[in-house]
């Protein structure tokens, strides 16, 4: 690794190169760092890696899809009222303003000894320090019947933005008036926790335009709404009465696809024409086969300094691969947040420089109860050196009083914001 004065050297050099172009990608003799996944965690961190190290440190982020496509306002495509235009960001300005080299390619393994990661359609990017941030994998194993030619075509989970999203929109198109849409809902934690309820008052909110003798099932195996619970409550019995009906504690255990049946451990069969199905969820699979995935062999511990992994050394992992700290969500925005702290540490760590000692960050998650009118809940997180992880901030945050549509606002500014702060 580059010593100190080496790198404030080619950091200087690099820096004065920024000032007119610093999109000049960093491929020199500088510190290196490799991310894996251009999601809400990794582009932030790629980003914000060059910008701090002052250009000084190259970043490569490896990705697969062409354009980063959100999350966050996706379940309003599904609802009709967004395009998925309006939820894609291209990659260009990590190139063209902060000098990230992104290739177009998935990391199919990582060589921690000799830090190394291979791409799946050949070639290696050595690292320094490499930031893993490959999102969720849908355990879609644990339900036999999704193997079965044909299930997981037609029983979509849309828990990724992308081509289930529209797919699950058509489905919704050519669903009969008077016909059922059910989600299942895993058992927490999973990505986006107020995500499938926001879902079902988007489908709602279709229904009651396009199909007003539909219904909204959703089966939950949860003990009760983990989210934002009373204000998602009141929107139902406000708007959506008679339409939506909420069941907890329904386990899936399996789908018959043909039929188009849901099969619960302890409750009666339920068939549906829409079947929307969220299966449990755990670290993207890149992690788990890293053996990153500490916790159940689903998810990641983390240093919450740094958000160096537990398990390896020089590798950080975050956003929805983390397991999570008391009380945070996994979020776009929290993910957002993971990326600063850890590219503060990375550039601390690669410069000789103190990592701060006590992080601090936010966390808002707004949900679209109609097309327009929001309800949020925010939080403040805290490291707390005596128990080595973060705890909210008592008395910090809250939640809406009430939909509104003045919420509404916030939130596409919110979405707008954050996407300037990952990709722009
Ligand atoms: C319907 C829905 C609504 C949501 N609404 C909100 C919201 O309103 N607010 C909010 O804050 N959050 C929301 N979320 C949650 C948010 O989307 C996630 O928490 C966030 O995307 C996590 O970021 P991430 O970077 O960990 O993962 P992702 O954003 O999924 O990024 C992971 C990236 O890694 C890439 N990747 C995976 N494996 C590899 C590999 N081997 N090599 C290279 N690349 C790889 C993937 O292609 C992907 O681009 C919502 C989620 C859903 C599903």
């Amino acid at each position: 690794m580059l010593k100190r004065r080496q790198f404030i050297q080619t950091a200087s050099a690099a820096g004065v190169l920024g000032l007119s172009a610093c999109a000049t990608t960093g491929s020199g003799s500088g510190p290196k760092v490799v991310v894996i996944g251009g999601g809400y965690a990794g582009a932030t961190a790629a980003k914000y890696v060059r910008m701090w190290s002052d250009y000084g440190i190259s970043v490569t982020l490896v990705e697969p899809n062409s354009a980063f496509v959100s999350c966050p306002i996706s379940n309003l495509v599904i609802g009709g009222s967004k395009t998925m235009a309006d939820i894609t960001t291209p990659y260009d300005n990590l190139t063209k303003r902060h000098g990230v080299r992104v290739v177009r390619d998935t990391v199919s393994r990582i060589d921690a000894e000799k830090k190394v990661v291979m791409l799946a359609g050949g070639g290696e990017l050595p690292y320094d320090r490499l930031i893993v941030s490959p999102g969720i994998d849908l355990m879609t194993h644990t339900l036999p019947g999704m193997a079965k030619p044909g299930a997981a075509d037609k029983i979509l989970h849309a828990w990724k933005a992308g081509p289930q999203t529209v797919a699950l929109r058509r489905q919704l198109e050519s669903m009969r008036d008077g016909g059922v849409y059910a989600i299942t809902i895993p058992l927490a934690p999973y990505r986006c926790p107020p995500g499938p309820y926001e879902r079902a008052c988007q489908v709602a909110h279709y229904f009651t335009q396009a199909k007003p003798k539909s219904k909204v099932l959703i089966l939950d195996e949860n003990d009760d709404v983990t989210s934002k619970g009373a204000l998602f409550k009141k929107a139902w019995a406000d708007r959506y009465k008679g339409m939506i009906e909420y069941r907890p504690k329904h386990k899936v255990a399996d789908v018959d696809a043909a039929t188009n049946t849901l099969k619960f451990e302890f409750n009666d069969d339920v068939k549906a024409d829409v079947l929307n199905v969220l299966p449990m969820m755990r670290a993207g699979g890149i992690a788990v086969q890293t053996g990153l995935a500490t916790a159940n062999q689903r998810w990641c511990e983390v240093d919450f300094l740094t958000f160096e992994s537990k398990a390896a050394k020089n590798i950080h992992v975050l956003g929805d691969s983390i397991q999570v700290a008391p009380l945070m969500p996994k979020s776009g925005h929290m993910a957002n947040q993971h990326g600063k702290t850890c590219a503060a540490a990375v550039v601390a760590l690669l410069t000789g420089k103190e990592v701060n000692a006590m992080p601090i960050y936010n966390n808002t998650c707004y949900s679209f109860v109609s097309d327009k009118e929001v309800v949020h809940v925010a939080s403040v997180h805290r490291y707390d050196a005596d128990k080595k992880t973060m705890l909210t901030v008592p008395g910090s945050g809250g939640v809406s009083a009430a939909a509104s549509e003045l919420e509404g606002a916030y939130a596409m500014s919110w979405a707008r914001n954050i996407w300037a702060d990952t990709l722009a």
